[in-house]
């Protein structure tokens, strides 16, 4: 168990990290986006993630109770760190950005028709499941590209209510500050190996400095694989990509 010390220094954490977004593009923007609009939500959103043990291992529930995330309930979303996408050999995509040519152009395609760096890679296992379980898939890269394509897309249109994020476990207090803020329910996964553990790195895999590739140890591939069902591929995967998301193609929002 977590003693009182440990927790205070958590909270001092979550709140320094907020304090020091203040000071950047991205916190004046989610103030005017987000906060304003919804003020009393966030600041209950930033009771409720001042609570969250960030200090244990293992999954964690935002906004909602354990079974709040179910794939293939639209609108739902499934998110992963581009820090997952493999440096050695690189992903043919790049790697700060929001685009994955396996999911986008060899959706469900197997064998010798995946490039090599993709065929083991973390981004290309998730989005698979995601998208064949019938929940929009997204490679997050900054916090700022979060708010436009996540939180204020939640909060105009309800586009996504629940939601299935694998980031770093550095992140979950303040990612799901605007989770809750934006109406979304959702389940964090932690990141493994890799991951960011202070507010330095989280600031240069910010901005897309992030050398190390990270990793999805078992547990959390197992805990995601589960709640997307495990839905076995039955015929091609079609996907759609609106703006920086990939949708299913049957439940694509219009252009
Ligand atoms: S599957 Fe991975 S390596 Fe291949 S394009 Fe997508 S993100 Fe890059």
């Amino acid at each position: 168990m977590r003693s009182g010390v440990e927790s205070s220094r958590l909270s001092r954490v979550m709140w320094m990290f907020c304090l020091r977004s203040l000071v950047r593009e991205y916190g004046w923007l989610f103030i005017r986006q987000v906060a304003a609009r919804h003020p009393w939500r966030t600041l209950k959103a930033l009771r409720a993630a001042g609570r969250i043990d960030a200090a244990e291992r293992g999954v964690v529930e935002v906004g909602g109770g354990p079974s709040d995330f179910r794939a293939g309930e639209p609108p739902s979303i499934v998110g992963a760190g581009f820090c997952l996408k493999p440096v050695d050999p690189p992903c043919p995509s790049g790697r700060f950005n929001h685009d994955c040519v396996c999911l986008e152009r060899l959706a469900g395609a197997d064998g010798a028709a995946v490039p090599v760096p993709c065929r083991s890679c973390a981004i290309r296992g998730i989005g698979t499941q995601s998208l064949r379980a019938g929940s929009a898939f997204y490679v997050m890269t900054s916090a700022r590209d979060i708010l436009d394509d996540v939180y204020v897309p939640a909060l105009e249109s309800r586009r996504f209510t629940t939601g299935l994020f694998v980031l770093c476990r550095y992140s979950f207090k303040p990612f799901a500050v605007g989770l809750m803020a934006s109406g979304i329910r959702a389940r964090l996964v932690p990141l493994g190996q890799g991951d960011c553990r202070n507010y330095r790195t989280w600031l240069l895999a910010d901005r897309g400095i992030k050398g190390e590739q990270t990793t999805v140890d078992a547990t959390a591939s197992a805990d995601v694989a589960a709640r997307l069902g495990g839905a076995p591929p039955v015929g091609p995967l079609r996907v759609v990509r609106r703006g920086n998301v990939l949708f299913p193609a049957a439940g694509a929002p219009a252009a």
